[in-house]
């Protein structure tokens, strides 16, 4: 590795799918979507299936069907099926399939009818949140299913949470209110699927009540917290970060006072100082609007300190203030974050963003390293 990596700790990811899953009697399904928020798709799922995950969820078809490709067989529930998407594909690849509105209801009858398949099929109901899922079709869709449901292997009904991570929020009351009642209506046409899901990571973590058959975690079982303001760190959770970013410091030197560091010279030294290059930028994840709040932990044989962010991000570079008298060289390596460095919270904090957008966005071209 010449630039930098990311170290993922997979023992870290089994570790959060014990401890949530010793909180709960409900079925546990991997949120793996988005490449794991950025940790590996196929070693995250791996792991938590080895790790008492019994369902994994993606937002696309590619994403479970790549899983399928793998070997992997357990269930996978795919939640964003846009029109026209290639259900034939999926339902012989045996993917559960979300339906919300009538039209992806018909062309997955029509996809199934063709194979003589029947597909499996999770109704999502909007209950709050005005994103996905059954609102204004809901009278239709009920009698359109009522015709349909031989023809279907209705397995889930399912909602999402808009603000979880505000436990005291009555928003959550009314959601789950409204779920219940999608849920009576569907049974009052004679449809009860078994499996009834509504929680992420903070209802799965703070709303024992909304866990019903399965819980669906995404960024606790990567060891972070969904709100750290409002349901604590992950320490405080008892989860452990799997995500380290390291890079390498690839230019060391002393630049005087009063110099101006990087595009549009935003930055000006105030003292004689040395600075580090590392050739990471916003193409590698790296937000451009990251404050000189953000610091890199650089290792010295003392212990080590912190050097802080200076002037604009580049497309693949970033400058960070070393002080003085340090001792790093060209080639050291240091921690952007986990390890010893801060926190992916803290980046998160000084680019204005959440911890969510900080891993999931961290690009490709930077290698993935498994720790087993
Ligand atoms: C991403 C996602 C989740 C996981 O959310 P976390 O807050 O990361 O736990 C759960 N359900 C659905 C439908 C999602 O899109």
């Amino acid at each position: 590795m010449n630039h930098a990596q990311v170290n993922i700790d997979l023992k870290a990811i089994a570790a959060n799918i014990k401890r949530i899953k010793a909180s709960t009697g409900s079925q546990i399904l991997a949120v793996v979507k988005a490449d794991a928020y950025g940790h590996g798709l196929v070693p995250v799922a791996n792991t938590a299936l080895a790790s008492g995950a019994t369902w994994l969820g993606v937002a696309l078809l590619e994403e479970a069907l790549t899983l399928r490709k793998t070997g992997i067989r357990a269930r996978i529930i795919a939640w964003l099926t846009p029109p026209g998407d290639d259900f034939d594909l999926a339902i012989a690849n045996g993917i559960d399939l979300s339906v919300p509105s009538i039209k992806i209801l018909h062309e997955i009858v029509a996809a199934a009818r063709s194979l003589g398949i029947t597909p499996r099929v999770h109704i999502e109901v909007d209950t709050g949140m005005s994103r996905g899922g059954f609102l204004d079709e809901w009278p239709d869709f009920l009698r359109e299913i009522v015709a349909l449901k031989d023809e279907l292997s209705i397995v889930g009904i399912w909602s999402h949470f808009a603000r979880a991570d505000e436990p005291e929020e009555l928003a959550n009351v009314e959601q789950m209110k409204t779920f219940a009642k999608r849920v009576d209506q569907l049974r009052s046409v004679g449809i009860s699927p078994s499996v009834i899901h509504l929680s992420n990571s903070a209802a799965t973590l703070v709303n024992l009540n909304a866990h019903h058959d399965l819980v669906r975690i995404g960024i606790a079982m990567y060891g972070l917290s969904p709100d750290v303001a409002t349901l604590g760190s992950s320490t405080s959770l008892e989860l452990t970060p799997a995500m380290h970013l390291q890079a390498k410091l690839h230019l060391v030197k002393k630049v005087p006072a009063g110099s101006a560091v990087g595009y549009g010279g935003t930055a000006v030294l105030s003292k004689n100082t040395k600075l580090g290059v590392i050739a990471m930028g916003y193409a590698d994840g790296i937000p451009r609007n990251t404050s000189s709040e953000a610091a890199v932990f650089v290792h010295t044989k003392s212990g080590g300190k912190l050097a802080p962010l200076v002037g604009r991000v580049s497309m693949d570079q970033f400058v960070v203030d070393l002080g003085s008298r340090s001792t790093a060289q060209a080639g050291d390596w240091v921690d952007v974050f986990g390890g010893a460095g801060q926190s992916v919270d803290d980046w998160a904090r000084a680019s204005g963003t959440i911890n969510y957008e900080i891993v999931t966005r961290i690009a490709a071209r930077v290698p993935r390293i498994y720790l087993r």
